[in-house]
C-alpha cells in the first residue's frame, strides 16, 4: 500500500493505471476509520484492479460554527486499517494543495440540497459536491462507493454526476450500524455514556415508523406518525433538539406529505437529532407498496 499526497502524482499514476485498461475503485472518506467506512472499501475490493482511499476532512463542507478542527483524525489508526483491507493507495493531501489561497470554483447542486441537511447546514453540499468532483478528477475512478448513511449525500453526488456527465459509477452500501441499532459515525466518539445510550432511539424511531407504514390497519398518517417519532426521540433525557423529521421519494428528495399521493415507490426516512453539540443523522429506506 502507498500514501500519496501530491494531485500530480495520482493524476499520472492513475492515468497509467486507465491506460492499461485496469478497474479503479474509490472510497471517499474523511478518516477516522470504522466498520462502515471498511464495508465501503470490501464492496469496492471485489470490483476493481486498484483500490484507492481518500483521507480529507474537507473544510468546505464545514459550516462555520460546525466541528472542522475538532473533527477527530488518527492517521496511523486509519492506515494500519486500509492495509488490512487490501488498499492499494491512500490519498491523503493538504488542505493548501486542496485548495490554494486563490481557489474560487464550486459546485452547487441546486433543487435537492436546500432541503433536509442543506436547510441546516446551508453550504454543506456545495463542498461535499465539490470535493467529490475534485477528488473524481485526481484518481479517475471507474466507480466510487459511497453509504447509505449520507442519503441525501448519494442523492446530490448522483445528481451532479448526471448532469456533469462525470464517467465515474456510483455504488451505494447499507448503513452498517452498532449492535442496538446507532448508525457508526465518526462522530459518535463525541457521545458521553448517556449520551451514546440514548442515541439507539435513532433508529427505534425510524423501525417504529417503518412498521407503522408496512403493517396493514396501522394508521398510516404521516402527520402521526412523525408525531410519534418525536415524541420517542424527545423522551431520551439527552436528546435536546429535533432538527427534523422527513419523508421524502429517495430518487429526487421530493418531500412525501401523505402516502394516499406515494402508494408505490421508495420512501426515505430521515432525521437529524442533537444531543448537546453532537449532531447524528440517520434514515432508513421503505419499500412502499400499498
Ligand atoms: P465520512 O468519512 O463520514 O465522510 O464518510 C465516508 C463514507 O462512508 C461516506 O460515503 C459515508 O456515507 C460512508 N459511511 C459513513 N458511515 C457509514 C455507515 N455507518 N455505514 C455505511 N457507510 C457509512
Amino acid at each position: 500500500m502507498k500514501i500519496l499526497h501530491s494531485v500530480r502524482s495520482v493524476q499520472k499514476l492513475t492515468s497509467q493505471i486507465r491506460s492499461e485498461g485496469k478497474v479503479i475503485g474509490f472510497v471517499p472518506t474523511m478518516g477516522y476509520l470504522h466498520e462502515g467506512h471498511l464495508s465501503l472499501m470490501r464492496t469496492a475490493r471485489k470490483k476493481c484492479n486498484y483500490l484507492f482511499v481518500s483521507i480529507f476532512v474537507n473544510p468546505t463542507q464545514f459550516g462555520p460554527n460546525e466541528d472542522f478542527s475538532k473533527y477527530p483524525r488518527d492517521f496511523r489508526r486509519d492506515r494500519l486499517l486500509c492495509e488490512k483491507e487490501k488498499v492499494d493507495f491512500i490519498f491523503f493531501p493538504d488542505s493548501e494543495k486542496m485548495y490554494p489561497e486563490n481557489y474560487s470554483t464550486y459546485v452547487e447542486v441546486h433543487n435537492i440540497t436546500e432541503i433536509l441537511e442543506g436547510s441546516h447546514r446551508p453550504r454543506h453540499f456545495r463542498g461535499v459536491a465539490t470535493i467529490v468532483l475534485k477528488l473524481f478528477n485526481i484518481i479517475q475512478p471507474d466507480f466510487a462507493v459511497f453509504g447509505q448513511k449520507d442519503a441525501q449525500q448519494v442523492a446530490v453526488i448522483r445528481k451532479m454526476v448526471s448532469d456533469l456527465n462525470v464517467n465515474t459509477k456510483i455504488i451505494v452500501n447499507p448503513t452498517v450500524r452498532e449492535e442496538d441499532g446507532l448508525a457508526m459515525s465518526s462522530r459518535n466518539v463525541y457521545l458521553n455514556g448517556k449520551q451514546r445510550k440514548d442515541a439507539s432511539v435513532l433508529y427505534k424511531a425510524l423501525k417504529y415508523a417503518e412498521r407503522k407504514i408496512l403493517t396493514p390497519g396501522y394508521n398510516r398518517d404521516l402527520g402521526f406518525i412523525k408525531e410519534q417519532m418525536g415524541k420517542l426521540i424527545k423522551s431520551r433525557p439527552t436528546v435536546t433538539g429535533v432538527d427534523y423529521i422527513s419523508f421524502n421519494r429517495e430518487d429526487n428528495l421530493q418531500e412525501v406529505t401523505s402516502l394516499k399521493n406515494f402508494k408505490k415507490g421508495r420512501l426515505l426516512i430521515s432525521l437529524a437529532v442533537r444531543f448537546g453539540k453532537i449532531r447524528l443523522i440517520d434514515n432508513i429506506v421503505v419499500s412502499v407498496n400499498l
